[in-house]
């Protein structure tokens, strides 16, 4: 069985328990009818450029918790990874 895990952003507009089901869909009739998708949803993470404070919001706007400032730098949470393929359970 093969086990596909996907960091989804909260941000990239992916909604995982679609991307999981077109994912099903795709692989139903193909060699990979097995394979299971794990959608594991990633909050945004930001850095406040001007006191350089790292945090997470899971909305805007984006404006830094400790000092107000609204010029933050987004490092995460806004596109779609793959994290791992593993093959596990019965081998040949
Ligand atoms: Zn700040």
């Amino acid at each position: 069985m093969v086990s596909v895990r996907v960091d989804v952003g909260e941000f990239s507009g992916v909604v995982p328990e679609a991307l999981a089901f077109g994912f099903e869909s795709v692989v139903a009739d193909s060699a990979m009818r097995d394979a299971r998708l794990e959608a594991v949803p990633v909050p945004v993470a930001l850095r406040c450029r001007a006191c350089s404070a790292g945090f997470r919001l899971a909305e805007p706007p984006f404006a830094c918790p400790r000092c107000g400032a609204s010029d933050v730098e987004v490092l995460g949470g806004v596109d779609v990874v793959v994290r791992s393929i593993e093959l596990k359970g019965e081998g040949p």
